[in-house]
């Protein structure tokens, strides 16, 4: 790419209007002027945020001992919706306390038929708060309520009625075997699903008689605290689930804790690092749920709206902030012109803005620091010498906004195919044969999740089985149940969450 050429990209990315590269670009403009939709905003009025929140140990707030706070923000306008306890060493080692007497005297006494009765509350009280918990999860976290609505509440609750009915099954689950809890069970969890993420972990360590203490991020702490209201209103025994908020400190000190049996840590690959050498040797047991940079595969045969639209889903929904996104898309040859020109046409059709618009696909970055680690990719791209293609739709002045990006003439090795952005960017990649499709898919240190395009089931097979990913999804992408198994290969973790395989990392036969 020629200097000037760099030079256009970097002032596209600093002054965030790039004019619009499409040969049908004029055309497009005036068809989104004509088929503009009227804002449809969710109204957030019956929902109660407090000013200020403490930690949730042995079933009720707590001040945390030091006295300390932070603050949590909303991404899309950039003001303090609350603050939020600090935790510090003291405050987990009283949830720590809390968990373990909750576990000796009461949960793990239970029988599991007793157990899945408060995980079945849980699950109906999500439900029945959902419209509340959607909306927080907009307003703290920046995702289009569409997605907070439709897709995380929703699967959290399924996640705890799934478990619920695995709490008295134990024994067939695993027959001939005697499973057995393991005690007090530390969970750390990133910002992108907050609340689902939680799901996760809490809904198979109290099915399989465990208690626990989990930590939300910083940038999200608010559903989780709900969440906690609702442990305490499930009238769920005292000290079976306790949050303490705070920021990687914190998650440092459960990680560290000596009377911890087991960590469960989802978030980024370098702090999964860390934990996994900080409990070396230590006897507890431990999942990483890490980052990933997932390959999605178009053959020439694929239906290519299709697969236009399964890309779109796979990067730009949520933001990027996906684990398991499609962000590096690898196109046939014979097909890439026309799917990138159409992949160009319907990013100009999508909505970035207020997360809480009913119409929005795209919403706020969700902190300030996640979009600066966008942006610095962008300019690495395109110093890189690949080529940038954004769509011409407006964005909000304020907030931490970003368009959908597309970059076209990448390599192999650059910054932006191996490394993970979290953003709504796509690299795109040509191939000839499935053989190299393959060896560009694997060729990244990740291995969570990819996609494959094709009208042939034998190349889904083939495909399927020769690239390293805990998932793979065929003509579709971003599909999620509780009773499927997720998890990584290489990079991107050790174990499984979800269906049976996720009752594993809980129990000790
Ligand atoms: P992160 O920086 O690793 O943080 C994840 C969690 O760990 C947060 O609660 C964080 O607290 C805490 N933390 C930070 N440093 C810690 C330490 N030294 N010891 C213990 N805990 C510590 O990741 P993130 O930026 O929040 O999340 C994005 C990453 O998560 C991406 O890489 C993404 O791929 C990954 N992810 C993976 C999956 C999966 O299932 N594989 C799912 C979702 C996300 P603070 O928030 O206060 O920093
Ligand atoms: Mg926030």
């Amino acid at each position: 790419m020629s200097d000037s050429n760099t030079k256009e990209s970097l002032e596209k990315i600093s002054n965030g209007s790039p004019k619009p590269t499409s040969p049908n670009a004029d055309l497009k403009l005036d068809f989104a002027s004509f088929w503009e939709y009227s804002p449809a905003p969710e109204s957030s009025e019956h929902v109660k945020i407090d000013d200020r929140y403490n930690h949730f140990i042995n079933g009720e707030f707590v001040e945390p001992v030091k006295g300390r706070y932070m603050k949590s923000v909303n991404p899309a306008t950039e003001e303090i919706i609350c603050e939020f306890a600090e935790g510090t060493s003291e405050d987990v080692d009283k949830a720590v306390k809390a968990a373990r007497k909750a576990y000796e005297k009461t949960w793990s006494k239970l029988t599991g038929k007793e157990r899945g009765k408060y995980i079945f509350r849980i699950a109906r009280m999500i439900q029945e708060r959902a419209r509340e918990l959607a909306i927080i999860e907009s307003i703290d976290g920046g995702k289009p309520i569409r997605e907070s609505r439709d897709v995380d509440v929703p699967l959290a609750a399924a996640h705890f009625f799934y478990y619920a009915g695995w709490a008295d099954k134990l024994n067939y689950a695993f027959p001939g075997r005697k499973p057995k809890s393991l005690g007090v069970c530390g969970q750390i969890i990133p910002w992108n699903f907050p609340l689902l993420m939680l799901a996760w972990k809490i809904a198979p360590a109290l099915a399989t008689g465990n208690t626990v203490v989990l930590k939300p991020a910083e940038s999200t702490p608010v559903t989780a605290l709900k969440f906690a209201e609702i442990c305490r209103d499930a009238g769920l025994p005292a000290g079976v689930v306790n949050i303490v908020t705070g920021a990687g400190a914190t998650g440092s000190e459960i990680v560290n804790h000596p009377d911890v049996n087991k960590i469960a840590f989802t978030g980024s690959t370098k702090v999964g690092k860390i934990i996994q050498k900080s409990i070396a040797g230590t006897g507890k047991k431990l999942t990483l749920e890490l980052g990933g940079k997932g390959p999605n595969i178009v053959f020439e045969d694929a239906p290519i709206d299709q697969a236009v639209e399964g890309i779109v889903n796979a990067i730009f929904f949520n933001q990027g902030h996906v684990c398991c996104a499609g962000s590096r898309l690898l196109v046939q040859e014979g097909v890439a012109e026309k799917l990138v020109q159409k992949l160009k046409d319907r990013m100009e059709t999508l909505i970035v803005g207020d997360p809480l618009d009913k119409n929005t696909d795209i919403g706020a970055i969700n902190s300030k620091a996640q979009f600066e680690r966008i942006q610095s990719y962008l300019e690495i791209g395109v110093n890189e010498g690949a080529e940038m293609y954004q769509c011409s739709s407006k964005i909000p002045e304020n907030g931490y906004f970003c368009k959908p990006t597309l970059f076209t003439n990448v390599s192999q090795s650059n910054r932006i195919v191996q490394e993970e952005i979290f953003g709504p960017v796509l690299t795109i990649q040509t191939f000839r044969t499935p053989e190299e499709a393959i060896e560009k898919a694997n060729n990244t240190p990740y291995g969570l999740a990819s996609g494959v395009w094709t009208d042939k089931g034998s190349k889904i097979f083939k495909t399927g089985q020769s690239i390293r990913s805990g998932v793979m999804w065929s003509n579709t992408y971003n599909k999620f149940d509780p009773t499927s198994p997720f998890g990584g290969y290489k990079e991107s973790g050790i174990g499984r969450e979800g269906g049976l395989h996720g009752l594993y990392p809980y129990l000790t036969f």
